[in-house]
Formats: C-alpha cells, sequence, structure tokens
C-alpha cells in the first residue's frame, strides 16, 4: 500500500453513534448475519443512559424521597431528627445505575456476533466511507445516531463565567447555594425541581413569557403555581440575559427594563435546548443535507437524500426523546429487514415532563385543537376531585381531554397529576387502536385509581367554546 493512504475495511453496514437507536440496529442487524461495525466516541448508551434520562430520574427519585420526608407529619409519621440530603450518596446511587446501564450497552455490543465496536470519532469521507483516527470503514450502508447536546446560546458575558449544562450537572455532588436555571421548560424545570427539593435556593429564569410554551397555558400556569409553591423563584419575560461574575457568584440579568435587574446566584445551569452533533461528522463530504439549525433531512423512512445513508434519533429532528429515537429503530428494521413500511408519521406525539406531580402528555394540545378549527369537546377535572390523589395526599393539577365531536376520536389529552406519566397510556392506546372515546368511557377501571376517573371526565365532555 503506497502513499500513506490506509485500505478501507469492509462492512455491510455502519452505525455511528450508540445511543437509543444504533445498538439495537446493529445487533438486529448483526444477527442476520451481516457484517456490522458501530463507533462510539463517549460514552456507550449516549444521552439518555450518561446524562439524560435515567441519571434524571434517578436523582429525581432522591430529591422526592427528601420531599416526601419533609412532609411526614402530613401522614402521621414522626421523624425525630432533621432531614438531611447527602449530595455525595445520591450522587453515588446515580452514578451506579448509569455505570451498569452503560457497561450493560458496551458488553452487550461487544459479546454480539458479526459486531465490531469500535471507540472514537466517527467522520464521513465520503457517501460510503467514515474515518475513525487511522481507520477506514467502508459500507453500502450506514446509520447515522449521533444524538443531540445542551445549545449555549452567545449570551452577553458567557465566556467570563463558569456554568453548568445538563452534562456537567452529572459531576455535581455538592448543594449548590443558589441554583439559577436559565430555561424554563423540561429539562430546566426538572433540574429546578430536583434541586430545590435536595435544599438550594432556585431561580428559574425563562426569556418567554411563561414556562414551557410548547404546553397549554392552563397547564404551564399551574405547573409555575405548583413550583412557586416549594419556594421556587420564577423570572419571565428575561429577554436580555445577560452573565457576569461578581466574586465567587454569577449575576444573571433577567430584566431589561424596571425591576430587580439581577439574580444573583453561586451556579448557572443552561438549559435552553439541544443541538444535534452533526457539526463535526463531516457530512459535507458525503453530500448529506443538513438543515439550518444541524439537523439531518430525512424522509418518513428516515432515508437523507443520499441513498444508503439513514439518520435516527435526536439528530434527524423528528423527535428529542428516547422513546422517539428508539421507534426511529423500530421503522428502520421493519423496512430494511421485515418488508413493513413503517413511517415517522404513523407515530401519536407523546410524552412526560418529570417534574412532581408528572405531565403526562398525547396528541394534540387544546390550542392545537382550536388553531385547527374542527369541532371539539373538552373534559377537564381538578386532582382534587380523584380519590387516589386525595387519599396521597397530593392532589395538584388537573387531567384534560380534548375529543373530535364528529369522529369521536381522542385528539389529544395533558394529564397533569400524580401517576399521570402512567395514565396517559391509556388514552394512547386507544388513540393508536384509532377507536372512538366511548370505548374507553365504557370500560370499568380499578378502584380506587387514578385511571378510574378517565371515564368519568370523558362522560362529562362540553363543547369546546
Ligand atoms: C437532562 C435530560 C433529560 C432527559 N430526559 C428524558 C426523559 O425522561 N425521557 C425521554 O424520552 N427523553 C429524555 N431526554 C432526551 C433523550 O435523552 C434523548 O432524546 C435521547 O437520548 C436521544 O437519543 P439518540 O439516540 O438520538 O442520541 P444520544 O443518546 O444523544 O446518543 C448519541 C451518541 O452518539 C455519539 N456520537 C455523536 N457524534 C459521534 C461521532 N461523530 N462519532 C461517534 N460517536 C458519536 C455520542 O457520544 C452519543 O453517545 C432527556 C434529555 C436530557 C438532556
Amino acid at each position: 500500500m503506497g502513499g500513506g493512504i490506509p485500505m478501507a475495511t469492509k462492512y455491510d453496514a455502519i452505525v455511528i453513534g450508540t445511543g437509543q437507536a444504533g445498538p439495537s440496529l446493529a445487533v438486529r442487524l448483526a444477527e442476520t448475519g451481516m457484517k456490522v461495525a458501530i463507533i462510539e466516541r463517549k460514552r456507550f448508551g449516549g444521552t439518555c443512559v450518561n446524562n439524560g434520562c435515567i441519571p434524571t430520574k434517578t436523582l429525581i427519585a432522591s430529591a422526592r424521597t427528601a420531599h416526601v420526608a419533609r412532609r411526614a407529619g402530613d401522614f402521621g409519621v414522626t421523624i425525630q431528627s432533621t432531614i438531611g440530603v447527602d449530595m455525595k450518596k445520591v450522587k453515588a446511587r446515580k452514578d451506579a445505575l448509569v455505570h451498569q446501564s452503560s457497561e450493560g450497552v458496551k458488553n452487550w455490543l461487544q459479546n454480539t456476533k458479526n459486531l465490531t465496536v469500535i471507540e472514537g470519532q466517527a467522520r464521513f469521507a465520503d457517501a460510503h466511507q467514515v474515518r475513525v483516527g487511522n481507520e477506514l470503514l467502508e459500507a453500502e450502508k450506514i446509520f447515522i445516531n449521533v444524538g443531540g447536546r445542551a445549545s449555549i446560546p452567545p449570551f452577553r458575558g458567557i465566556d467570563q463565567v463558569s456554568y453548568l449544562d445538563n452534562s456537567t450537572m452529572m459531576d455535581v455532588d455538592f448543594l449548590p447555594e443558589h441554583l439559577v436555571v436559565i430555561g424554563g421548560s423540561y429539562v430546566g424545570l426538572e433540574f429546578a425541581q430536583m434541586y430545590r427539593r435536595f435544599g438550594s435556593e432556585v431561580t428559574v429564569v425563562e426569556r418567554g413569557p411563561r414556562l414551557i410554551h410548547r404546553e397549554d397555558e392552563d397547564v404551564a400556569e399551574t405547573i409555575k403555581t405548583i413550583l412557586e409553591g416549594e419556594g421556587i423563584a420564577i423570572r419571565l419575560g428575561a429577554e436580555c440575559i445577560g452573565l457576569e461574575k461578581r466574586g465567587d457568584k454569577v449575576a444573571v440579568q433577567v430584566d431589561c427594563s424596571s425591576g430587580d435587574k439581577t439574580v444573583i446566584g453561586s451556579h448557572v445551569l443552561l438549559a435552553v435546548g439541544r443541538v444535534p452533533n452533526t457539526n463535526d461528522l463531516g457530512a459535507e463530504n458525503a453530500g448529506i443535507k443538513i438543515d439550518q439549525r444541524g439537523y439531518i433531512q430525512v424522509d418518513d423512512q428516515l432515508r437523507t437524500n443520499v441513498p444508503g445513508i439513514y439518520a435516527l434519533g435526536d439528530c434527524n429532528g423528528r423527535g428529542a426523546f428516547t422513546h422517539t429515537a428508539y421507534n426511529d429503530y423500530e421503522i428502520v428494521a421493519a423496512n430494511l429487514l421485515e418488508g413493513d413500511q413503517r413511517r415517522v408519521s404513523d407515530r401519536i406525539t407523546a410524552y412526560a415532563l418529570f417534574i412532581d406531580p408528572p405531565l403526562g402528555r398525547a396528541g394534540m394540545t387544546e390550542a392545537e385543537v382550536r388553531e385547527s378549527g374542527r369541532k371539539a369537546l373538552i373534559g377537564k377535572r381538578p386532582m382534587t376531585q380523584v380519590g387516589r390523589a386525595r387519599e396521597k395526599g397530593e392532589t395538584e393539577g388537573f387531567m384534560k381531554i380534548l375529543v373530535d365531536a364528529e369522529t369521536k376520536k381522542i385528539l389529544g389529552a395533558s394529564l397533569l397529576g400524580i401517576e399521570c406519566d402512567e395514565v396517559i397510556h391509556s388514552l394512547l392506546d386507544v388513540m393508536y387502536a384509532n377507536a372512538p372515546y366511548t370505548v374507553i368511557q365504557r370500560a370499568m377501571h380499578i378502584h380506587p385509581t387514578v385511571s378510574e376517573l378517565i371515564p368519568t371526565m370523558l362522560e362529562e365532555l362540553k363543547p369546546l367554546e
């Protein structure tokens, strides 16, 4: 071999990234006898496993335990000492779970026949070749599953201060005195409530006029009331956010015009959205189309514009959740291996916000139903009228459902209340079954549960004015 140009190692398929779609797809392809390579540049399992879903929900469980312990007296339970939170132990518990999951993914991949695991940064050399360090890999089929990372906007003064993001938050093993969370959406609110419950002073700074702007106003307002009730300060309409070092603290400018203009925090967490990991992928060498925000453009079956190259998970901009990434894997596998033409557009919007009480969402919001102009019915029930919530002493929130007045199909639901991250699935499944709401209205549900009130709520539907 002359000129120092490495020969490419040939595979049938290359998978870039070990997030929520790549590993399952790589293993599935390898099991069919294909020779497959999977490449990971950091930690196996990607965002969800290492600095997303799994660690945050593990930390939230510790925070909830502290919260419930502080409320023990409400339930007639006496605790003789004060409630303390050992942040080193909280982190160690989280680390153990993350380690187990990440190692699990790594071992699974390494022990799969026909699958080669390569560690390093993958970069396209052309439409069929990928370079990892000095290695050159070649395949007819390449699957991109590179995910995303926290967006760091060019706030004034950002280069003068230190700040945290969802990844660096994972190293925190102490209690910040005052955590300023910039961004009042899903990631920011979960951290905000978690740290308040650990014992920090917490301020949420949001540029928009309300929290989680994608949700209905009543949902956003109720969440604001719940969080303020726990002592979290919320600053909305912070249109000119700037950061400034003040001794060992950080001043966050939150107001452009009047009033108290700065919040002084000991630590700042940036939670203002995500960006796809496509800037250093060499996608241009393969001619892959990327939109202005960095998302890889795909069709309904997740094919890019380049034949044989697919993009799955957060990097294609068609979803931002673990379940959407995993569903992408199922779609690609069904199309390639089963002759089943599953599509992204088959899926129904579904996700949860894991604050306490959680928000379970399916389908359209009320605002989207109104915008669509269709005739609809609405049902709403406060959690104070749900026996199970009263018994458990957690009556914050409400359940809301929207139904098409003509077809009787469920259009969407926002369930904000205890156990609603689970309850939402009873509606989601009826939506997938494409059945009318009357099916669930007539169903006999178990007493006493939150779900038993779903049929009752459906009996009380009113026209959406
Ligand atoms: C704080 C937080 C909490 C979250 N909580 C939830 C939740 O509760 N529920 C939920 O559904 N979703 C949640 N999410 C979102 C969820 O984590 C993501 O949607 C999901 O991980 C996306 O998976 P993915 O497969 O697209 O990519 P990722 O999981 O991001 O994986 C991509 C992988 O590719 C690797 N990679 C990138 N570029 C290269 C390259 N060039 N070469 C080699 N390797 C590369 C990365 O290192 C990474 O391991 C949360 C996210 C955050 C930030």
